[in-house]
Formats: C-alpha cells, structure tokens, sequence
C-alpha cells in the first residue's frame, strides 16, 4: 500500500521532546519556541513571528489585528481550504469569492480589482501547492485601494516568489506545520508572520488572552494584566521541540521532495504529450516547495475511474477542496464575484499524488505506471 501521506519524522524529534520534558517549561514560548521563531526569522527575514497551535489561529488571529468587523469585505479564492474564509467570517466579515487561474489554481490577480468595493479591507491570497500567487499585482492592488493583504502561505513555507519566502510579502502571513504539510510540529501547529512591524506589539497581546504577560516576562513592567481582546494562540513547547528538529534539516527535506516531484514530473509528461492528463505548471518568478504533485485529468468521470483503479492497486490518492462558494457555509458568508469559469470544473479534474518525505522513487515509478496502464487499457 502506498498511502497519500505521511507525517515528516526524522528521528531526532524525540530527542528534543525528551529535552522539553526535561526542562521542565512546558507552556509556550520557552527555549524550543524561541529558537524556531529564531529560524524562521533568519529564514524569512520577518523577524516579528509567533508560533501558533494551528494556521488556522494564525489567521484568526490575523484578521483580529486588522480589527475585521461586520460589514467589512474580505476577499479570497473559492478554492481553499475553510479556514482561509471562516478566519474572518468569525469577526462578520462578508466573504468575496474570486475565481481561480486555471494554471496554478491561485485566485487569478485579474479579477480582484473588481470585486473591491468601499467596505472592502483585505485580499487573502491562498499559494496553493507552495506556488506562489502573482504578488506583485495583488500587492499594488493592496496599496491603490488602502488594503491589507494576509497571505495563507499554510502550504507555502520555503518557496518563493521573485526570490522572496511566501509569508513574507504581504503585512501578515501564515504557515501551517499541520501533519500533512511539508513540516509538522506533531501534528497541528503553525506561525504567523508579521512584515507590518506596527502590528507586533498587539499581535503578543491578542496572543496572550489579551494581557501584557509577554513584556512582563522580558522585564519591562512589573505586572500584568487584560489590556486588550484575546485568546491563547500559542503552541506547547512539545509542539516547537517537535518543529525544531524539522526545521534544523528544513533544506534536505526540500530538496528530497523537489527530487520526488521532478519523478513524477518526468515519468508522466509522455502521458501530458499525450493530453492523457494535464501537469502542474510552476509560473518562471516562482521557486515552489513540492508541497504536491497534483494533475488534471479530462473530467470528474475519468477523474473517479482513475482513483478507483489506483485504490485497488493499493495506490491512495485524493482530489482536493469543494469550492466554499458552493458549500452549505459559504452560500450564507459569501458571494462569488463575477463568473465561476475554472474554481467548480478545475476542482473537478484535479487528483493528487502520494507526496511525502519518506516516498521514494520506486514508489513514484509504480504509481507513474499505473497511471499510464490505466490510460492503455
Ligand atoms: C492546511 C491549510 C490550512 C489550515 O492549516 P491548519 O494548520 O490545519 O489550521 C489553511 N489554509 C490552507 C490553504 C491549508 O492548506
């Protein structure tokens, strides 16, 4: 059996939760959460970054910083996952959905500027498989009309886009260490990135159920208290120990799975010739993480054959979002603004290979194989 995925674990995890225990400083923002938020400031250049139980909290709290209230406009790809939208339907905000480029399957940078009108007060752009969407034009957008831009770089971290790290372009962003992304932090986890620097101080707040507690623990007042709204958006230092270990080989790791989707990539692209099925395509500014390998088969008639019959050969595979415009949520929290021509019928053909760190080339070549006896038969 080839399952679809499999969390990352390199061994020394162990090691560095047993550490954690040791320490005995269990609750977040201890040595391990302090040298994560260290590497991923190094790495990003955003230096202002915190851990987060989950990348959902991440925008939850983000859209919090941008004090999101009923009335306000949020607009996002219809092709996300739920908690790119719930994060600010929860403060009231109104959710605009915009369609997807059928390329990369990111909220196509064309069609935002007329679905902006004066209640709106962000665009969320979802990098779907870590390929960046065009930054560039949504962050000039962003300034032309006085928005904020919150990136859900959740499946991102590591790729690029004209050299810089995802996460790191607009005024917030977020990652994702959930098991199935390319780094986990024991299963659920996350980090929100602050580029805008004059959200810092009151991201630590809302993070500390609304107190001041961090500035007390650096020494810089003598007591703390509720100074403004909040929640508890930190992770245990289990969780950062876990993500530590991970982060150390974060370069080996993607280079592991970079050489897995060429495989695929290479073994498949007769069958692409062939216009069997579609591949992924990755935009010239774009450095991606193989986050996945997806590809697009004709319809969702051949689509469902071909999970089928990769099932039975033991091969697991999995198609991906239901557009949220269609759900049963996202009927009452949104609207879609102009035409669907690519989110439903580009979801539809869309099938996703086995894609993990310990997958190997063997693997790949027998899922490749099946693929193209499926076509032949
Ligand atoms: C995984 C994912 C999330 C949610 O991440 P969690 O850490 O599970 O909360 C949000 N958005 C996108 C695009 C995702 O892929």
């Amino acid at each position: 059996m080839i399952p679809f995925n499999e969390p990352v674990f390199l061994g020394k995890e162990l090691e560095y939760i047993k550490e954690a225990i040791q320490n005995k400083k269990l609750s977040g923002d201890n040595g391990f959460s302090k040298k994560c938020q260290n590497w991923f400031a190094a790495q990003t250049g955003v230096t202002s970054n915190l851990l987060t139980p989950s990348c959902t909290h991440a925008l939850e709290l983000a859209a919090i910083l941008l004090d999101i209230k009923a009335g306000d406009e949020v607009i996002l790809p219809s092709y996300t996952f739920v908690s790119t939208a719930n994060a600010f339907a929860l403060r009231g905000a109104k959710i605009v959905f915009v369609d997807v480029r059928p390329d990369t399957m990111n909220i196509d940078e064309k069609l935002i500027e007329k679905a902006i009108t004066p209640k709106t007060k962000a665009i969320v752009p979802v990098h779907y498989a870590g390929v960046a969407c065009e930054m560039d034009t949504i962050m000039a957008l962003a300034e032309k009309y006085g928005l904020y831009v919150v990136e859900d770089a959740a499946q991102g971290m590591m790729s690029t886009y004209k050299g810089k790290q995802l996460g790191a372009i607009g005024h917030l962003g977020s990652y994702s260490f959930h098991e199935t992304k390319n780094y986990t932090s024991g299963g659920e986890g996350g980090l929100l990135l602050i580029s805008d620097k004059k959200f810092a101080h009151r991201a630590e707040i809302i993070r500390e159920k609304g107190t001041n507690r961090s500035q007390f623990f650096r020494g810089m007042i003598d007591k703390y208290t509720w100074v403004d709204i909040g929640s508890s958006y930190l992770p245990s230092e289990l969780q950062a120990a876990y993500l530590l270990a991970e982060l150390e080989e974060a370069v080996k790791i993607n280079e592991k799975r970079l050489s897995l989707w060429k495989h695929y990539y290479n073994l498949l692209s007769p069958l692409a010739a062939q216009k069997k099925l579609e591949l992924p395509v990755i935009p010239e500014n774009c450095e991606h993480n193989a986050h996945m390998f997806y590809i697009k088969l004709p319809d969702l008639k051949t689509r469902t054959e071909l999970m089928g019959y990769l099932k039975e050969r033991g091969i697991a595979t999995a198609f991906h979002y239901v557009p949220l415009h269609s759900s049963p949520a996202g009927t009452g929290l949104g609207y879609f603004s102009g035409e669907d021509n690519y989110t439903t019928t580009e979801s539809e053909r869309l099938l996703r290979l086995p894609m993990f760190y310990s997958l190997n080339n063997e693997s790949v070549e027998k899922v490749a194989n099946e693929i193209s006896n499926f076509f032949m038969k």
